[in-house]
């Protein structure tokens, strides 16, 4: 494939896209296939000659489609959100031709700094504490992982090297190995301190349980992947508070915030903790700019020395959207949508329902009255909510 050929078929592939993600409500969320269905419909090895970019992509509807599960489907209930924008996928494209390495600064100077700010973009979102950012050179700063698996795996190791130095720095005759078989890690049956847990949404006490960590010495990594999007809206910051205890924090940008996979933010409030533990310094990685303290070499940040320009996709969503736009979209629907819908419902006159307000918010109250309701009752009366809400929704839209 030359340029030339690349412009058509790239043009083709956005009208794919966008066409895929307007008909998507369309498609069978979960797809009817059994496993080890593909592998019949493919050859068994590669081709020897070239097939055609018109044998790939028909081959991606009549072969790849009916397996796919459509996580951006609007029937899709499962698991937790993942998150999909415009802006973000045409980020994607730019870093794939880009396609830079960025484990250090020198090696794609751009990926690297963006980075950096875009991080500290949204820890000012968030309103994390400054001794997260990375602004004014200070001592703690931002970081892209891929998931949050990776971000608490990053803490858990740079909890232990810190430890580990700490008590040889005490006491030099005792070895690594002697205190590696003492080290505690404690969790709850959830995992690491958890704001927004994925069984069921449960918050951990940081209030609590970060005082008692600060004064033990022990490292507090909180995890808040799914529900730290959330912390961008005023309303919602107050779950966030006990972040000031702990020494790292992640959430995943990639669930909730409109940043395609795979985006997970990771603050420290010591840059040294995870250089100290990840440091990877060959000859052939060295570049003349890095003891000047001025940079960040982000190999030393993760466990693969290898990254992605990832902080473009935050950058064209940030931009894109604003933060009242990202606001906006967590919030999901005004008071007016609301109005609207009982509206409708008590003009149908099938059920009958009053409205109330919670702080600022106009909110539907339903309540179960009548001694002969049954469970049947309730349910007709849910399925009629939602096909006028689904009316309300669509009126709105156009
Ligand atoms: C989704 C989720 C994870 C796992 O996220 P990955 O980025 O896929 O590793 C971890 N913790 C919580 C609280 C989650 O909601």
């Amino acid at each position: 494939m030359n340029a030339s050929e690349f412009r058509r078929r790239g043009k083709e592939m956005v009208d794919y896209m966008a066409n895929y993600m307007e008909g998507i409500e369309g498609r069978q969320v979960y797809p009817d296939v059994e496993p080890g269905y593909l592998r019949p419909l493919i050859p068994a090895a590669a081709p020897q000659e070239p097939d055609t970019f018109e044998d790939i992509i028909n081959d991606v509807e009549k072969i790849i489609m009916p397996g796919v599960t459509h996580w951006h489907s609007p029937y899709f209930f499962a698991y937790f959100p993942t998150a999909s924008s415009y802006p973000a996928m045409l980020a994607d494209m730019l870093c794939g031709a880009i396609g830079c390495i960025g484990f250090s600064w020198a090696a794609s100077p751009a990926c690297t700094e963006l980075e950096t700010v875009m991080m500290d973009w949204l820890g000012k979102m968030l309103e994390l504490p400054k001794a997260f950012l990375n602004e004014k050179a200070g001592e703690g700063g931002g970081v892209i992982q891929g998931s949050a698996s990776e971000a608490t795996l990053v803490a858990l190791l740079a909890a232990r090297t810190k430890v580990i130095h700490r008590l040889q720095a005490a006491s030099p005759e005792l070895t690594q190995a002697a205190i590696m078989e003492k080290l505690v890690a404690y969790s709850s049956d959830q995992m690491v301190a958890t704001l927004g847990t994925t069984t069921c949404c449960s918050f951990d006490n940081l209030l609590e349980v970060g005082p008692i960590c600060n004064k033990e010495d022990i490292w507090l990594h909180v995890d808040a992947a799914y529900a730290g999007s959330a912390f961008i809206c005023p309303e919602f910051r107050h779950l966030l508070n006990g972040v000031e205890f702990a020494d790292s924090f992640n959430f995943n940008p990639h669930k909730w915030l409109l940043v395609n996979f795979d985006c997970s933010a990771m603050w420290v409030k010591k840059r040294t903790d995870l250089t100290g533990a990840f440091r990877l310094d060959p000859t052939y990685l060295k570049h003349s700019h890095q003891d000047s303290g001025l940079i960040t070499d982000y190999r030393h940040w993760q466990i693969p020395l290898g990254r992605r320009f990832r902080s473009l996709k935050m950058w064209f969503v940030f931009r894109m959207y604003g933060v009242k736009g990202l606001q906006a979209y967590i919030r999901k629907g005004s008071n007016k949508v609301n109005e609207a819908l009982l509206q409708r419902i008590n003009s149908a006159k099938k059920i009958h329902l009053v409205p109330c307000h919670l702080r600022d918010k106009f909110v539907l109250r339903f309540a179960i009255c009548s001694r002969t309701v049954e469970s049947a009752h309730v349910q007709r009366a849910w399925e009629h909510i939602k096909e006028l809400a689904a009316d309300v929704l669509r009126a709105e839209r156009e």
